[in-house]
């Protein structure tokens, strides 16, 4: 008798083929995949993640960075910082990975109707927020302001320059970028992200902001945001942790009472505003 294979399982990758890769930075890559059998589901919304194998060598949660209208297709911003990241990296055209998912919370796009929107980013942190910024854009009338405001280390680490200088020309979001250190040929701001938050006029009751970057950048945004009078609920994080499972079994991700792949990564800040003070959670 053949041994019957649950295909719907959480826990069984699908076969997805590479169908190009492109270095954003050195050491960051975007790999934008396919169902390897032309039927595999792709969808997402904007800020989940899905589990990705790569065979032989293990298999870790990257969020999606793609467009969610593209419906046949995912991208995946990944950074080298290990094993499985560096083995993601080297992938070329024509391979196959595994794919699990879409797990956890999205961005709550939504919720955000009728309401300014603030997009921080930190670093490689703009990779989970792009597709809630595609999203935006593309139901543009739904929201009331929308901005970006992206802080990285050096002008050569900023992620998706092309596209940050193109939505920067798009008069239905404003875009600032500053870098933390630079030399004398960067024209631009210096500085930590937090400091495009001070010259800025901010409608309280009205505003939502979408945070996602190291977790001391989101630390010090949503505390700059508090004094500025944006409510903890209106505050949104993605947090993250290592994770085995990505269904809330292994508890490999537990964050004070949470699990990061079932109750997050997004959080509001009000949920997890005690966590932030509790050292090594
Ligand atoms: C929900 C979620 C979404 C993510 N999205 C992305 C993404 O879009 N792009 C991307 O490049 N990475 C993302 N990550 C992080 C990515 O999963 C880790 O970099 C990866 O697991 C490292 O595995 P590795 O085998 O390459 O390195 P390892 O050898 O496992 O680790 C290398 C180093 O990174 C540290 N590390 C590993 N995992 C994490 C983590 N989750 N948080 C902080 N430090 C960690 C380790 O402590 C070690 O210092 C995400 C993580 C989560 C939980």
């Amino acid at each position: 008798m053949q041994p019957q294979i649950d295909t719907t399982s959480p826990m069984l990758p699908h076969p997805f083929r590479v169908l190009d890769t492109r270095e954003e930075i050195p050491g960051c890559t975007t790999l934008r995949v396919e169902p390897a059998d032309g039927t595999g589901e792709c969808g997402f919304a904007p800020g989940q993640f899905y589990m990705v194998y790569v065979f032989g060598h293990g298999e870790v949660p990257i969020s999606v960075s793609g467009d969610p209208a593209k419906t046949g297709e995912l991208s995946f911003t990944i950074m080298a910082v290990g094993s499985v990241t560096r083995a993601l990296c080297a992938l070329k055209p024509g391979d196959t990975i595994g794919l699990r998912g879409p797990f956890g919370n999205p961005w709550p796009v939504d919720k955000l109707k009728g309401r300014d929107v603030i997009v921080m980013a930190g670093g490689l942190g703009v990779a989970p927020l792009r597709p809630s910024i595609y999203h935006m854009l593309r139901n543009r009338d739904d929201y009331g302001d929308l901005s970006i405001l992206y802080g990285t280390r050096q002008p050569q680490s900023i992620v998706f320059p092309e596209e940050l200088a193109e939505w920067r020309d798009d008069t239905r979001i404003e875009v600032d970028v500053t870098v933390d250190n630079a030399g004398h040929d960067w024209l631009g701001k210096v500085g930590v992200v937090t400091e495009l938050l001070k010259p800025r006029t901010i409608d309280q009751a009205n505003t939502s902001v979408l945070i996602c970057g190291p977790e001391v950048m989101m630390r010090f945004s949503a505390y700059a945001l508090l004094d500025l009078g944006v409510a903890a609920e209106n505050i949104y994080l993605s947090m993250e942790r290592n994770m085995k499972c990505a269904v809330k079994m292994c508890g490999r991700c537990q964050y004070g009472p949470f699990f990061i792949c079932h109750d997050g990564p997004v959080f509001s800040f009000d949920r997890v505003e005690r966590l932030f003070k509790v050292r090594e959670v």
